[in-house]
């Protein structure tokens, strides 16, 4: 079975793809969307990765344990998982081929925020955020001077590139670039200039890709996987917020941002107010998605501002949604390009998942993970209906002839 990206975005592979996550295997039924459920505490939401590691970071905060803690303990989870391709160790690197994260937290009962941004060489960069919170009088760190700060903090510097990772990444620079890879003096440069983008339009033909994989060494059963990784860069991030009993709430987002960036490039998510935002009067939201998009809406915090105003989870999700679609004039022909979710927790326990798009792919929607006593996953609510379209717009695997 390959896996991709996607898949662990819509939460339908999470059960095959979590290796960490003790107990917690079984394929989640996705459930509907559950708008008008009774408020519920303790509460916590995550993207749809984070499903496998709800169970105990619910118990820890069931249990008396601090709001921001038990948000960490559900990302730390994607961070560690060198599958999940989107977050922490394995994240797909730049297009230098080094892994940059990403990260921010907030924790309301002290109304404090830490964040970084293009670390380098640091696992678990959303509790080097909580780091900064503690430990500086700063919000936010970025670069080398974060992941200095990381290792006098205790953390470990490493290699956060696998070889699955560097190989598609390799893949990557040998299907875009004329100097990666085999030259002129290569006895198959024939097979090298096949199909080459000059002689197609841009799009190098997948069985081109194919071969190129192949000679890479990547296993076959993982080829389909890395071709849509270069074809259609993908993005993934995993946000959790948690609300406990006693009303404390908090929210962090981590990320290795978009596959293949620009060295130095940030998303949304070590943005305060944009990847996540905590408001303990009003409670928490966070977004996975079209990162550039969400920074421009500083959505999270418009969430909580809705929400702040007298709306539901489901109105403020959506009322932003709505207002990303405005800077497009309502052109689905552009819209189609980019998709966010918002993951909603109100101070209550009144929560939504919300989307712009239904899924990323035909029959994979968008889900927001939960636990308030029973875990499960939900469909979010969307804005359009049906799959967004990846950016940039290339060539299928498959799709395609040499
Ligand atoms: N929002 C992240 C970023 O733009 C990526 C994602 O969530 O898919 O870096």
């Amino acid at each position: 079975m390959t896996l991709s990206r996607r898949d662990f975005m819509s939460g339908l592979a999470l059960g095959a793809a979590a290796t960490t996550a003790a107990g917690a295997r079984a394929v989640p039924e996705i459930e509907a969307a559950q708008p008008l459920r009774a408020p519920r505490r303790p509460l916590i939401v995550a993207a749809g990765n984070g499903f496998p590691y709800l169970e105990e970071a619910y118990g820890f905060l069931r249990d008396g344990g601090d709001s921001l803690e038990a948000a960490l303990r559900v990302v730390r989870g994607p961070e560690d998982d060198p599958e999940d391709d989107s977050v922490g160790l394995g994240g797909l690197p730049n297009e230098e081929g080094v892994v940059e994260l990403d990260a921010c937290c907030m924790h309301g009962p002290t109304r404090r925020a830490g964040a970084v941004g293009g670390v380098r060489n640091i696992r678990s960069v959303a509790r080097l955020a909580r780091e900064v919170m503690l430990h500086t009088a700063h919000v936010m760190l970025v670069g080398e001077g974060a992941e200095r700060f990381a290792v006098a903090r205790g953390f470990q510097r490493e290699n956060l590139l696998t070889d699955a990772s560097r190989r598609t990444w390799l893949l990557w620079k040998e299907a875009h670039s004329d100097w990666w890879g085999p030259g002129l003096a290569d006895p198959a440069w024939r097979e090298r200039f096949r199909g080459s983008p000059r002689t197609d339009g841009g799009s190098p033909p997948a069985a081109r890709l194919r071969a190129l994989a192949a000679g890479l060494g990547i296993p076959p059963a993982q080829q389909d996987a890395a071709i849509d990784r270069v074809l259609r860069p993908p993005t993934g991030t995993v946000h959790c917020s948690a609300l406990a009993a006693n009303g404390d709430v908090s929210g962090c987002t981590t990320t290795s941002g978009l596959a293949w960036k620009l060295p130095g490039r940030l998303g949304d998510s070590p943005i305060i107010g944009a990847g996540c935002y905590c408001d303990p009067d009003v409670g928490s939201a966070g977004a996975t998605g079209s990162g550039e998009e969400n920074i421009k809406i500083v959505g999270a915090h418009t969430i909580l501002e809705n929400m702040r105003r007298g709306m539901t989870p489901l109105e403020a999700g959506m009322d932003v949604l709505r207002r990303i679609a405005h800077h497009y004039g309502g052109a689905q022909e552009r819209l189609q390009f980019l998709d966010i979710t918002y993951y909603v927790l109100r101070k209550d326990g009144a929560y939504a998942g919300v989307s712009m798009w239904t899924g990323y792919e035909p029959g994979r929607p968008h889900t927001i993970a939960v636990h308030d006593g029973s875990r499960r996953l939900e469909k979010t609510t969307s804005l359009f209906e049906g799959a967004s379209a990846y950016w940039p717009p290339t060539v299928a695997p498959g799709r395609d002839q040499t």
